[in-house]
């Protein structure tokens, strides 16, 4: 059974609709991002779960126990907010236990349990201090300590790691990961960083405009994009423009045919191909036997360290990017060269008027 279920959820302020027709299961354990540009509704649909804002329609089932008309502090589950939020004259024990407190549990019963979520993220002996007296990486991990002190059945984060630096927020990324998974509770987390949802998640839910664009694992977003939305937001893509004149047979705006899988489907019209920039090969010769091979010339090269882009302009003045690993026996393309571009035609993902 799914630990937490939401049907048909839905937010509307005034006219204007925050969350569409949400339906997610999430199972015990797992870990899910809610991933989009900002203002897709990711934020709504948390603080909805958490209780904080009242769903025009739709359920929530928490543990299959109908959750959607509770308050918050009603409800088993524990919220991080981006900003901590510590109270700042309180010690982060104070901070801790002051849930706990509000909840009316004993004191007898607060103390023990406080030292217990406070050696979950490894402040132990920090309980004393204040939040001025910590690190921002410290601080974030006192949020997670007031969250976990209630032994939630479901774990809430919005934008965790926003406020630490690049280092710090690798650090704690890993931090939460691991302690999710050796408490084995169920999480969903806001974000607009892929990376961050990529990494620490075993499904993402990827948002645009208040609607579930596509839920899946890294690789089936990555590999299958629903539609172009997804296609270029997950990863990069370069896409180019066109109709499907013939199973398997796309021509770009610009005229130039490419050999497509959508044999299958046997859809034609106006579509779009999008290409994940490393499953292209760009080469000085045409490669023998590729399924698309495209003249074109190397406009732009971009050094990224470990990998290069390459822009490469096509005859039809249409441009693709490839990325290519920067190893020692690769001859880097230059501006102006003169290059091929290629691909085999199951790699590219192609999208119709009805896929958005
Ligand atoms: P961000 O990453 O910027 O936090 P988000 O995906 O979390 O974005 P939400 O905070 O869920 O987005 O907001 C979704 C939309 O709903 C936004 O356009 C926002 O302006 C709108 N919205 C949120 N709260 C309210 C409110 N109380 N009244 C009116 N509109 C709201």
């Amino acid at each position: 059974m799914a630990q937490l279920e939401l049907n048909g959820l839905s937010k509307r302020y005034g006219e204007f609709q925050a969350a569409r027709d949400i339906t997610l299961s999430v199972a015990e354990g797992e870990f899910v991002a809610l991933l989009g540009p900002s203002g897709c509704g990711k934020t709504t649909t948390l603080r909805m779960i958490a209780g904080f804002v009242e769903p025009t329609s739709g359920a929530i089932h928490l543990g299959g126990r109908d959750i959607t008309g509770l308050p918050p502090w009603k409800r088993d589950t524990g919220l991080v907010f981006q900003s901590y939020a510590l109270f700042p004259h309180l010690t982060v024990a104070q901070n801790v236990a002051f849930g706990l407190e509000m909840r009316k549990v004993s004191p007898a019963e607060i103390a023990p349990r406080v030292e217990e979520a406070l050696r979950l993220v490894r402040l132990a002996g920090f309980g004393e201090r204040l939040p001025s007296q910590l690190s921002g990486g410290q601080q974030q991990r006192v949020a997670l300590a007031r969250a976990l002190v209630f032994r939630p059945d479901v774990l809430l984060l919005d934008e965790p790691l926003s406020n630490l630096d690049a280092k710090l927020r690798h650090e704690v990324r890993v931090e939460i990961r691991e302690l999710q998974r050796a408490l084995g509770i169920t999480t969903v987390m806001v974000t607009h960083d892929q990376e961050e949802a990529l990494t620490m998640a075993d499904r993402l839910v990827v948002m645009s405009e208040g609607r579930v664009r596509q839920v899946g694992t890294q690789r089936d977003l990555y590999e299958r994009p629903a539609d172009r939305f997804v296609a270029g937001f997950v990863g990069r893509s370069t896409f180019l423009e066109g109709m499907i004149e013939a199973p398997g047979r796309f021509r770009t705006s610009g005229g130039l045919e490419i050999r497509c899988a959508n044999g299958a489907s046997g859809v034609t019209g106006q579509a779009v191909i999008a290409l994940r920039p490393e499953r292209i090969t760009v080469a000085p010769t045409a490669p023998v036997n590729a399924e698309n091979c495209l003249p074109g010339t190397t406009e732009f090269v971009s050094y990224l360290g470990g990998l290069l882009d390459v822009h490469v302009r096509l005859a039809s003045e249409e441009r693709v990017i490839v990325q290519i690993p920067n190893r020692a026996e690769n001859n880097l393309p230059q501006i102006g060269d003169e290059v091929f571009v290629s691909w085999p035609a199951a790699s590219a993902n192609v999208f119709t008027a009805g896929d958005d």
